[in-house]
This record gives C-alpha cells, structure tokens and sequence, in this order.
C-alpha cells in the first residue's frame, strides 16, 4: 500500500505509470522501486512553471494498492537504484544544455554578420566579438565534460564525479550563453517572435533538478576532501 505525495515529477501529468522509489524500511535508505499504473488509483496535479521544459506535476497515492509483481529489482534495492538513475540524468542535462547553447550560438552569429547599426554589422565591434567568443569558448568547455562523463559511463567508470563537474558546469554555461544572445539580439531578442526568450526562462531549471548547483559542489568537494577522487584523475 503506499501513501505519499511527490512534488515535481516532469510530465507526471501526462504519465501513465510511474516509477515510484518508497520507504518501506525504518530508515530513508531503505526503500523499494515500484511499477505503479495510474490505473491503481495513484492523481496527479500539474505545477505552472516559468518555462516549458521539464513540465512538472504532483503525484499524490492515496493508499494505492500495488501486487509484489510490480517491485522492481529486490525489496530494499529502491535507494541504490534510484541513485543509478539519477547519475543518468546528471549527464542528460548537461547533454541538452549543449545543443541549446549551440542553436544560440549559430543565431547570435548569424544576427552579428547582418544586423547593421550605425553603418557596420555588429559582428565588427568588439563587445559583440568578446561574447561570441565566451560562449564558443564555454560551449566547447561543457561539449568535452558531458563527452567525458558519457565515456566514463561507456567504460563502466564511476561517473559521478565527472557527471556533477558536467552537470554543474553545463547548467550554468547554458544560462550565460542563452543570457549572452538574447543581448546580441537586443529587442529582439526580448520578444515572443523569437524562441530565445523561452530557452532564457527553460534553460534556469538545468540549475535546479536532478540536483542543484550547490549539491553538485557538494558532491564534488566532498569527492575531493575525502579523498574518493585523485585531483586530476578522473582524467586518466
Ligand atoms: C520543473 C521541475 C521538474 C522536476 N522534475 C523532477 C522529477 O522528475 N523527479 C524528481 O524527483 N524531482 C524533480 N524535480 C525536483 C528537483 O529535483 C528539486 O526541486 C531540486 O532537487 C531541489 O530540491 P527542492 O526544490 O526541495 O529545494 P530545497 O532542497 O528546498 O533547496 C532550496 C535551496 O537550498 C539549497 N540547499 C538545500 N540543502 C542544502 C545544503 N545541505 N547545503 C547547501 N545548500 C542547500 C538548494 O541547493 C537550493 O538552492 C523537479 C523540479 C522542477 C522545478
């Protein structure tokens, strides 16, 4: 029987069954995956966000009756799981923030080579050229981190050292490049024609979920003080 109410599930409203990882020990680490169709009676309410990624819902079970056959992997194994899958999303986002700050970066050259002000394009002055090159330079940054980490994983390494140093860096690059364009557009750019006033409010949750910012330090600092990571050996 579970009980319980989870909030933030992306596309939790659209979801016809869900994964659900419950307590079913005397500790929070002691839990167990289930396979729970919404046909077993569990609601969902959508959350209005400020961006159209990641649309999330509440999922709330009110003593939704699940058979043993829909335990996933062994009674207890819930928390091991869950951390196995939550790696996978680590290496997701900075994946996605990637190809967003690459579709950014191609608009705001494109826009520098042929808005014209005051007689030259743009792309001539110097302050549009240093920001154009800080985004190629972050973007290309946050490519070989996110390669790096999917290689890890490829090999069977653990990977969550290089997926929190990916995640926390593609995260933020992706907001400073998609910030960057909207500038090189200028009005435009702060228009609903365009899609870059979308991605400017989509691209802050990279921050938040499967992790913040700050647990991505956490993890990265703990990794390094505690000793579980040789400085520089996640590059071996
Ligand atoms: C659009 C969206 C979709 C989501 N989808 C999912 C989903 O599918 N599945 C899912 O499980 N979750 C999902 N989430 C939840 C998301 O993972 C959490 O919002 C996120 O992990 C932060 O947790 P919180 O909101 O409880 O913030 P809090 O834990 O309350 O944190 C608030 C602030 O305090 C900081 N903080 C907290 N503890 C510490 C600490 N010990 N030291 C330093 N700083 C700290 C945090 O970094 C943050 O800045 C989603 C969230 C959003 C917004």
């Amino acid at each position: 029987m579970l009980r319980g109410e989870k909030t933030f599930i992306t596309f939790g409203d659209e979801a016809d069954y869900a994964i659900v990882i419950a307590v079913t020990g005397s500790s929070a680490r002691e839990a167990t995956a289930f396979l729970v169709d919404r046909a077993m009676g569990w609601t969902s309410r959508p959350i209005d966000t400020m961006g159209s990624w990641h649309t999330p819902a509440s999922l709330t079970f009110d003593d939704v009756r699940v058979p043993a056959g829909n335990v996933l992997g062994a009674v207890g194994e819930g928390f091991a799981l869950a951390m196995r899958w939550i790696l996978r999303g680590r290496y997701v986002i900075p994946s996605q923030a990637v190809g967003t700050a690459e579709r950014c970066l191609e608009m705001a050259i494109a826009h520098a080579n042929t808005r014209v002000t005051f007689g030259r394009p743009i792309g001539e002055r110097q302050a549009i050229q240093w920001m154009i090159a800080d985004s190629e330079v972050e973007l290309e940054a946050a490519r070989w981190l996110a390669l790096r980490c999917a290689w890890a994983v490829d090999q069977g390494h653990p990977a969550r050292h290089p997926a929190a140093v990916a995640k926390l860096y593609g995260a933020g690059m992706v907001n400073r490049v998609v910030d960057r364009t909207l500038q090189i557009f200028g009005g435009m750019g702060y228009t609903r024609e365009l899609p870059i006033e979308g991605w400017y409010r989509a691209v802050r949750v990279l921050r938040v979920l499967e992790g913040t910012d700050e647990m991505q330090r956490m993890i990265i600092s703990r990794d390094l003080l505690r000793g579980y990571e040789r400085i520089g050996g996640h590059l071996a």
